[in-house]
């Protein structure tokens, strides 16, 4: 099955009926890119850089974050590496963060919400983003957003971080930015936030546990955290479509992106691109080369 999957290697994402959609990869960690490469992913859909953080006692540096952000980029050699900035808080803590112990961390101070508060920490990321944008083609992405003013924040800071560095004399390149939306309010607000930024990327994983009111950790749950739950998908949808209203591209990189019984579906609504661990890459390729949109997408889209 394996020697199979491998056949599709430098094969084109594209239905029976002609229909193309892109397949990112999805990492945590910079050596998994020889993974990624491996198994024909057209970029990185959501590289989680919360490793940077996570596995040291102390802030990582500029220069430190510079290094490992241009090595992907340059290993990735022209293809798009979507970053996503700092998201711990939740289920993700860091000790020298020093974070006050919260009774619902999962709707607490988390991702770009401690970004806004402790600038000096989201700004010496994004300069470093900034800088590894000259090797390479990188995008960022930023996590947790439920408010347009939250975005028009972020533009902000981004642009003095390029007025800085360009009165610095240092090099950086044109940086797509994208927003993931993962909160119910942001889907609702999606037609809003489409004319900020470049491009969505659906986070599935948080977006069902804020929409369901189910926390994705609790194992007791496990039986009802159902991500197919039509309240989800109409959601997707919906943000689909006010992407697409407005110009822009969007994603999913949830871990929803991988399950083949909605490949159709995903396909049906439109969905430009999904994320995948880089081991199911090619097994949606094959769900998505079998796939004849035309045939399924008016009894699919009818039932969501
Ligand atoms: C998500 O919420 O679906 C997502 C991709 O982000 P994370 O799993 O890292 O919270
Ligand atoms: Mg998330």
């Amino acid at each position: 099955k394996k020697a199979l999957l491998l056949q599709l290697k430098g094969k084109e994402n594209v239905t029976l009926d002609g229909k193309k959609i892109k397949i990112y990869a999805n990492i945590g960690n910079a050596n998994d890119v020889a993974n990624v490469l491996k198994n024909d992913a057209g970029g990185i859909g959501l590289f989680r850089s919360e490793f940077l953080y996570l596995e040291k006692n102390d802030y990582p540096t500029e220069e430190e974050q510079f290094i490992v952000y241009k090595t992907v980029a340059e290993n990735m050699a022209g293809k798009k590496v979507i970053i996503r900035t700092l998201d711990i808080g939740a289920d993700k803590q860091v000790d020298y963060f020093n974070m006050e112990h919260e009774e619902n961390p999962a709707m607490g101070y988390r991702a770009i919400r401690i970004c806004l508060d402790r600038k000096e920490i989201f700004k010496t990321q994004l300069r470093a983003l900034y800088r590894a944008s000259a090797y390479g083609k990188i995008s960022i992405m930023f996590p947790m957003i439920i408010s347009v003013s939250e975005v028009l924040e972020i533009k902000e800071i981004v642009e003095e971080v390029k007025e800085e560095l360009k009165e610095q004399g240092i090099p950086f390149s044109d940086v797509e930015l994208g927003i993931m939306i993962e909160t119910p309010a942001a889907v609702m607000i999606s037609d809003l936030l489409a004319k900020e930024v470049d491009f969505f990327s659906i986070g599935t994983n948080d977006l069902t546990q804020y929409t369901l009111a189910i926390d994705r950790q609790n194992p007791k749950l496990d039986k009802i955290y159902d991500s197919h739950h039509r309240g989800v998908l109409r959601m997707i949808k919906m943000v689909a479509d006010n992407a697409h209203a407005n110009g822009i591209w969007m994603g999913i990189c949830g871990e929803l992106a991988s399950d083949l019984s909605l490949t159709e579906t995903f396909l049906s609504m439109g969905i430009d691109e999904l994320s995948v661990s880089p081991s199911l890459i090619l097994g949606l390729r094959k769900k998505v080369r079998e796939t004849n949109v035309d045939e399924v997408k008016n009894s699919i889209l009818e039932k969501i």
